[in-house]
């Protein structure tokens, strides 16, 4: 927390209306760690009977947590749902029918919610789609990173490229939507490497795409031992090739790292982008809620251990305050509000409207005076007062841009 005025709203701000809410359930188990993964994940137990028995406490777990959370969002619709992980489809198709199962009877999903699952591409898991798509799953995310069986290898991946292939011909006929997604920049990459992965990418048409640079993350096997990843020039053609080439193939870039076919976008990530509301159930998992003094963050126990047992522990309590799961609660200041609703909005490509930021922060729009006059004479920021949207300039310099609305 920065400054020292006070966290609740002053006179004449705050929020009128609730934003649109979403649920995020965190699933912490992998077949093993991924050398560039710095995600709450965690090897999963090599015999499946003793699998089997973490899922079964951890969904009892996921109860508990959803009973002492559904109080602080009482009311609201839940306008979509992401599994993630963690590898959610290392949980069995009924295990995760369970899930939905748990999460309707405590929460108020809106009809047609979009409900995402995060998926690995092995056979083992293929077979399961169906299964997730019969238990509500409406859109899979997979985790295919390249089509290169070599850059497969160096990033320590479990599948195949012809496994991907598969996976996502599955997805297509299972799921209402799916997304894939793929990294670049990857050791040993060229363009036209890129070329050939973008172009298999593409080939199977998919309906999002979600391109990620890989990056050397603290605490990770590859910020001990970098491996030897293309320069900066590269790097960019890499991602100026990327964003051409999915524009022609009607994949517009809607975000940084997102593209998507027309009414196709992420309802889920847009949400986080749009600085909209969102409960963290699991753990580890993050949350973001507005009440009507205040904006908090929350995230729950990051070890899978410690969140089972702190859940175990309250069972029979009617209802327990503080949570006991919530490790980290802070209430956000108002240059908390201003920074993390920029850091947000300005990864859209076309930005928000300008009335979004009083409607979901609750401050006035006089308190942007100097980074808006900063942003705008920099030519960082689109000149028209409906929207608050990044310049082209200000989208390739975008750190640049986000740091003018930090506090000093
Ligand atoms: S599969 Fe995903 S979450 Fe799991 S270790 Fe690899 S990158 Fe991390």
């Amino acid at each position: 927390m920065t400054g020292g005025e006070p966290t609740r709203f002053s006179l004449g701000e705050g929020l009128q209306a609730s934003p649109p809410l979403s649920l995020y359930v965190h699933l912490p188990w992998c077949i093993r760690k991924c050398p560039y993964c710095d995600f709450n994940s965690h090897q999963r137990p090599d015999d499946d009977a003793g699998f089997a028995g973490f899922i079964e406490t951890y969904l009892a777990a996921l109860e508990r947590d959803c009973d002492l959370s559904a109080p602080l969002v009482w009311g609201r619709v839940v306008e979509s749902v992401f599994i993630g992980g963690g590898t959610p489809s290392l949980f069995p198709a009924p295990a995760i029918d369970r899930l939905l199962a748990l999460l309707r009877s405590r929460f108020q999903l809106r009809p047609q919610c979009e409900i995402t699952l995060e998926a690995n591409p092995g056979t083992f898991e293929a077979e399961r789609y169906r299964g997730f798509a019969a238990a509500g799953v409406t859109r899979l995310s997979i985790g295919v990173q390249s089509f290169s069986d070599a850059a497969l290898k160096a990033l320590g991946r479990v599948h195949s490229s012809e496994q991907a292939l598969q996976a996502i011909a599955l997805a297509a006929e299972c799921f209402d939507s799916f997304n894939i997604d793929l990294m670049y920049g990857l050791p040993g990459q060229d363009q036209e490497a890129l070329a050939r992965d973008l172009g298999t990418a593409l080939s199977v048409q998919p309906p999002h795409l979600s391109y990620y640079q890989l990056t050397m993350e603290p605490n990770t096997y590859f910020a001990k031992f970098p491996p030897a990843l293309p320069d900066e020039d590269r790097i960019d053609a890499m991602h100026e090739a990327i964003v051409a080439r999915c524009g022609a193939a009607g994949l517009a870039q809607y975000e940084v790292s997102a593209y998507a076919r027309q009414g196709r976008q992420c309802i889920h990530n847009r949400n986080y982008w749009s600085f909209g509301d969102y409960l963290g159930l699991g753990a580890g998992a993050h949350g973001k809620l507005s009440f009507h003094d205040r904006i908090v963050r929350q995230q729950k126990l990051r070890k899978p251990e410690d969140y089972i047992k702190a859940m175990a522990a309250s069972a029979g309590a009617a209802a327990a305050e503080p949570h006991p799961a919530v490790e980290i609660e802070r209430v956000l200041h108002p240059d908390d509000l201003v920074f993390e609703f920029f850091l947000n909005a300005l990864r859209l490509k076309q930005g928000v409207p300008t009335a979004l930021f009083g409607e979901r922060t609750g401050l006035a729009l006089s308190r942007l005076a100097r980074p808006l006059d900063q942003a705008l004479a920099r030519g960082l920021l689109v000149d028209d007062p409906r929207v608050f949207a990044p310049s082209e300039q200000g989208f390739r310099f975008l750190n640049d841009l986000q740091m003018l609305f930090l506090a000093d």
